[in-house]
């Protein structure tokens, strides 16, 4: 587990999300999750529409891509 607010967005490989069920907005570390939030772990302005390595599914079912 990365630290707390520990990655930039490189280090996450942050990037736009190819498909949407991967994306910050289904992951269990974006807050708020509104259009534009934050994340538990990647600094910076968070779009819902992203992703990164770090992607967990909200829920706790389901495969996580990393
Ligand atoms: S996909 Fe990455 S940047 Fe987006 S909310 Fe999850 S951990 Fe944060």
């Amino acid at each position: 587990m990365p630290k707390v607010q520990g990655l930039s967005k490189a280090e996450a490989n942050y990037r736009e999300a190819e498909d949407p069920k991967f994306s910050c907005h289904k992951c269990a570390f974006m807050f708020p999750r509104l259009a534009i939030g934050g994340c538990r772990y990647v600094r910076g302005v968070i779009h819902a529409d992203d992703t990164c390595d770090e992607f967990k599914p909200r829920g706790g079912t389901g495969s996580a891509r990393t």
